[in-house]
């Protein structure tokens, strides 16, 4: 029986497989139907809502099938050719560069985008438009994780094992991760005890044999007193840290005055929680420590990703079977996103584009000097706050990306796109972002085009196109390849995939994320392959620290790290911390899912989740209007009261327009990620007054 062409899904990371069918047989009405693929370990026969009802995105009427464009910057957007929209868009390019500067034109491009596309915006920005002002929307997501286990394995590879290793784990920590919710699928995994560390009552802490509630923005200091523990109480494995790893000694003479009753001071967390959760740890025939967003969305957020890691190395559990520490990518291409150098610091391969042998072998590769490939440029805030600034991008082009409602300050940054020259949008619907923009560029959507993704284990998996595109829109690579050209370079931009990722292959070769062995029929045939691969017969690096980890001497780096306070405090005027994160029907911004009838349905709004004893505070009920202010702006949604929150935090979901006026962009000095996670709010009724 054919049951459609097998593919994945638009979302998460986890990238579950499933068979679309309906879409390309002569005789198809336009009808679709979703199956879930028994074949891919991550979800093995399982989806969530939001994968069954993909095909709804497909067959949307909002859809945007031709290139819209304004005369002016007030007036209306209008359909225009592709022509008309292209020639638009290069000769205001020339003109802004021709002025300002190559860096006056910048490239904003998506964790969700395909490897293809990643590495094509990558080589597009630096060698089409020779601008080093790239980064990517990857930087509010993964980034501390991605800094901080390449500063203790020399590798970021978000599970750096199969994702069914989890279930020979018997005891899992969870820190800052609601799969529940995020990826339902990734439970099946989930079959031992299970810890949750979350200053919510998540929908998978309900499913936790132990949970503990740090304050938001103090999981760094619980590590810290975790750790403590470990040493002090036996459980630090000696014969493994002798042999597996550097630094120790630093390390634990660093924690040395982490006191549990210092750490129970400043998290909320009793001791006696921490201490069982270190003795299920510590005395685990295998465990694994695992972090998610709750983790890494801080201005520490390196730091705290590294005092979990240097907690799991204490107890001997990275690069042994069954046991480990992983981070839980959660875009769709969250992982290969940051691979293939759209990020700002990076060029293909995970190289570092400040590295003379890197750029020697990207310049090659592209047939370019290596003395003109520009970078590094500014990171992902950064870049979008000196937007139409003196000295700043005063152009840029946004592709699988949607900042007017996920940058952190997010008023802010609106306004800054609101004072550029030129603002071009690439996206298959008009979300907040593309409705500001001069030029929309309607761009196909993930079922209607071949690419691979790599998921949070590092599979590299083929989405297979399944469904004819609309008549009227073109492929992301087939805009970059038009663009290229009427910038003067017709060659090196195919719009064909396989073309691309051939090429993309040779610009990883000798790389950290080496696909050169990798394939389309590879893929095909093994259901997906671990990267690094450095030859077609070269079976893939399923777990690539068994036997060493990826750093010169093949041994782990404990690095000491400190707590200290988030970068905004409560005080009498923002009296209550606001913590922000995803919900079961929606993903991202939302611009994908709040189009799906069914989730709309499931979830139609926004919401303030707060704690009975604030409520009865404030005199509120659930459903009561309620504004949510910062010292950065403001926004109103409905009261939704219930104990899964902390008296002092409220909770809003971030698939909405209006939280992140709110979020405070303090960033990471090592990963420039923005303090997402948590910042000082005032509530209010909205009929107060
Ligand atoms: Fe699977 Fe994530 Fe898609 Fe849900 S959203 S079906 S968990 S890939």
């Amino acid at each position: 029986m054919h049951r459609g062409e097998a593919t994945h899904c638009p979302y998460c990371a986890l990238q579950c497989g499933m068979y679309v069918s309906g879409g390309l047989a002569e005789t198809s009405d336009g009808s679709l139907t979703i199956t879930p693929r028994e074949d891919v370990p991550a979800n093995a026969g399982a989806l969530c809502q939001k994968g069954w009802t993909a095909a709804e995105l497909l067959t949307g009427g909002d859809r945007l099938t031709t290139p819209l464009a304004r005369e002016s910057r007030s007036g209306p957007l209008v359909p225009v050719s592709w022509d008309d929209a292209l020639d638009r868009v290069a000769a205001a390019i020339g003109g802004i560069q021709a002025e300002h500067g190559r860096d006056a034109v910048a490239v904003f491009g998506g964790g969700g985008l395909t490897n293809e596309k990643a590495y094509q915006l990558g080589k597009f920005a630096r060698v089409a438009l020779r601008t080093s002002q790239i980064d990517y929307n990857g930087r509010f997501c993964m980034s501390s994780a991605a800094a901080a286990t390449g500063r203790a394995f020399g590798m970021d590879r978000g599970l750096p094992f199969p994702i069914t290793d989890i279930a020979a784990a018997d005891v899992v920590m969870m820190v800052g991760g609601n799969v529940a919710e995020t990826m339902p699928p990734f439970l099946r995994h989930l079959r031992n005890t299970l810890i949750v560390v979350d200053p919510r009552e998540t929908r998978t802490a309900r499913k936790a044999a132990l949970h503990l509630r740090p304050a938001p923005g103090t999981d760094l200091a619980l590590a810290l007193g975790l750790l403590h523990i470990a040493i002090t109480e036996g459980h630090a494995d000696q014969d493994y840290v002798d042999s597996r790893t550097t630094g120790f000694e630093a390390v634990r003479a660093s924690v040395a005055t982490w006191w549990p009753e210092r750490a129970e001071r400043i998290t909320g967390v009793p001791v006696a929680r921490m201490r069982e959760a270190v003795h299920l740890l510590g005395s685990a025939r295998t465990a694994m420590i695992l972090t998610g967003r709750g983790a890494e969305q801080h201005a520490k957020g390196v730091d705290t990703v590294t005092a979990f890691i240097n907690l799991a190395l204490a107890l001997g559990l990275p690069g042994r079977p069954g046991s480990g520490y992983g981070c839980v990518t959660g875009q769709g291409n969250g992982q290969g996103g940051r691979e293939h150098g759209q990020k700002a610091d990076q060029l293909p391969g995970y190289r570092k584009i400040d590295d003379p042998a890197a750029r020697a072998h990207v310049a090659g590769v592209w047939g370019i000097d290596p003395a003109e490939l520009p970078g590094p440029g500014r990171s992902a805030y950064e870049l979008l706050e000196a937007l139409g600034t003196p000295g700043g991008p005063r152009a840029l082009l946004v592709f699988g990306s949607n900042p007017v409602v996920s940058a952190p300050h997010a008023g802010h940054i609106t306004g800054r796109l609101a004072a550029l020259d030129l603002l071009v949008v690439s996206d298959f619907v008009l979300s907040e972002t593309a409705a500001m923009a001069d030029v929309v560029l309607p761009t196909t959507q993930w079922a209607e085009e071949h690419g691979t993704m790599t998921n949070l284990e590092g599979r590299v998996l083929l989405r297979r196109q399944a469904v004819a595109p609309p008549s009227g829109v073109r492929s992301d690579l087939a805009i970059l390849s038009g663009l290229a050209a009427r910038l003067g370079r017709d060659k090196g931009f195919s719009d064909d995939p396989g073309t691309v990722f051939d090429e993309l292959r040779r610009a990883s070769a000798g790389g950290v994320a080496d696909y050169s062995g990798i394939t389309y029929e590879r893929i095909a045939a093994e259901t997906g392959v671990f990267w690094p691969a450095p030859s077609e017969d070269h079976p893939g690096t399923p777990r690539p620290f068994l036997d060493r980890f990826a750093t010169p001497d093949g041994r782990a780096r404990f690095t000491p790290v400190d707590h200290g306070p988030v970068a905004e405090e409560v005080d009498e005027a923002y009296p209550y911390y606001l913590t922000t994160g995803r919900i079961l029907a929606h993903y991202q911004s939302g611009a994908q899912t709040r189009r799906v009838p069914a989730l709309n349905e499931a979830a139609p709004e926004t919401f303030v989740e707060l704690h009975p004893d604030l409520a009865e505070r404030l005199r509120v009920t659930s459903g009561d209007m309620l504004r949510v202010s910062s010292r950065r702006g403001a926004t109103e949604a409905a009261a939704r009261v219930g104990t899964a929150i902390r008296h002092d935090t409220v909770f809003m979901p971030f698939h909405w327009e209006g939280v992140n006026r709110l979020t405070n962009p303090a960033l990471d000095p090592v990963s420039r990620m923005p303090e997402f996670k948590v910042c000082a709010v005032r509530v209010e009724r909205c009929d107060a007054g």
